[in-house]
């Protein structure tokens, strides 16, 4: 036996229909906002998330499935949406149509993480992107996307809003934060102390209990913004009130990835306690020319999947299920099975939901199939019926049964 590798999940076929309504609701929303889907592929060249990611990120630094392919060239699996999105825009001179250029993808993402519950190494994200617009309300309407997503899916969330400024502010901000983590250094884990010394900025983001005890006297960022990265921000909040999306300032939010600069924001659920984090976005006006494009700002965001579900599930949000099939063709010997096999066919050629036995089960068993199915008709075929080119349809919700001719399955059916 062949076991699934860790840190990844099956979808069930019990279950898919979950999957298929956040999925739909996703796109639903990104239409109302005039959002295009993109679909990038699923692995690129690496350097594209050396420099688009950020090598001092833990994403770049640890969790990376990256190998070398039959041509000896360095393939990483997309660990996240924003770089080949990044890369997708530059490639096809998107920069030189009508800005802003709003698109959003649902993609499966691959991290080499400790799997735990809501941190797999294949998960998915619905990701947002709007290039081209550098105003706070285009900060805003990103929000307001994912703010919306979470709503029409029945979820309770925070939203925690931070600035970390320009390279310019956070110049200011890598200074101050490295007068005040100095004295503590010894009592930092091994990667902050590289992070002290490459990206201070990043200690703010670590996991470990030692140093998030200490992170929390750190000075805040906010104190560090540099007059228009301020404006920008108190704009944000302007938009945010008119969107009438409640909000909290949280100055520890950096966010994991290197290319954010201003806004940053997390939407956290407040239902559970772990991987309680369903959304983390900002804007990263520095990424479209690190990675070798003209400057174009840029926001976006990304929300998994996986913990969507987990929390839709924890809280008990309503899912709509699946269709049922509208009827099942129970036929009593072989030459009835036939017939039922071929009033299956003509009506799924005019769009009704039909099922049928595969498995040569008696009537009663066929019935019983057919209540598990959640049929609403039995259309009972049996050796006088076929004679007579009749069947007995049953309605499972009242038990009335009426007579309908084979030639009118279609016009009985439709629309029932
Ligand atoms: P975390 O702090 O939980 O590690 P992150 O900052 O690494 O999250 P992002 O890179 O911002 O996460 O990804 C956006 C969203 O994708 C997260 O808010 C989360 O919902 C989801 N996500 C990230 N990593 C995983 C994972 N390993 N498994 C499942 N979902 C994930
Ligand atoms: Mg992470």
């Amino acid at each position: 036996m062949i076991n699934i590798p860790k840190g990844t999940k099956d979808v069930l076929p019990q279950d898919s229909y979950k999957w298929q309504y956040v999925e739909s609701v996703a796109r639903e929303v990104s239409k109302k906002f005039n959002l295009k889907e993109i679909r990038t592929p699923t692995f690129e060249h690496t350097e594209l998330f050396l420099r688009g990611v950020g090598d001092t990120t833990d994403i770049v630094t640890k969790e990376m499935y990256t190998f070398r392919d039959k041509g000896d060239r360095s393939i990483t699996l997309k660990p996240e949406g924003t770089a080949g999105a990044a890369r997708m825009f530059i490639e096809n001179g998107l920069a030189g149509g009508v800005l802003p250029q709003k698109m959003y993808y649902i993609t499966p993402a691959f991290r080499y993480e400790r799997p735990q519950a809501g941190r797999l190494r294949e998960f998915h994200q619905y990701g947002v992107e709007i290039f081209g617009a550098k105003g706070a309300d285009t900060d805003a309407e990103a929000i307001m996307v994912a703010d919306s997503l979470l709503k029409k899916l029945g979820l309770q969330v925070k939203l925690y809003i931070n600035s970390i400024g320009c390279p310019t502010c956070r110049a200011n901000y890598n200074k101050a934060l490295k007068e005040f983590f100095a004295p503590h250094l010894e009592e930092l884990c091994y990667d902050c102390k590289t992070r002290f010394e490459k990206n201070p900025l990043r200690l703010l983001d670590c996991k470990e209990e030692a140093c998030k005890k200490i992170n929390v006297n750190a000075p805040s960022i906010l104190d560090s913004l540099c007059e228009e990265c301020s404006a920008h921000f108190e704009e944000l909040k302007d938009y945010l009130k008119l969107s009438e999306i409640d909000y909290e300032i949280n100055p520890r939010i950096v966010r994991g990835l290197d290319y954010y600069t201003r806004t940053v924001f997390e939407f956290v659920s407040t239902s559970i306690g772990a991987q309680g984090t369903v959304c983390g976005g900002g804007r990263y006006d520095g990424l479209i020319k690190e990675l070798g494009g003209n400057a174009v700002p840029a926001v976006g965001f990304a929300v998994g999947i996986e913990r969507l579900l987990m929390l839709m599930e924890n809280v008990g949000a309503r899912m709509p299920e699946e269709q049922k099939p509208t009827v099942y063709f129970a036929g009593m010997d072989n030459a009835c099975r036939k017939k039922a096999f071929e009033l299956c066919a003509k009506l799924r050629k005019v769009g009704v939901i039909t099922e049928t036995d595969h498995m040569e089960r008696s009537i009663k068993a066929q019935f019983k199939y057919a209540d598990k199915l959640g049929a609403k008709y039995v259309a009972v075929i049996g050796g006088n019926e076929l004679e007579q080119g009749v069947m007995n349809v049953k309605c499972m919700a009242t038990g009335m049964s009426v007579s309908v001719a084979f030639a009118d399955v279609e016009a009985y059916f439709l629309g029932k």
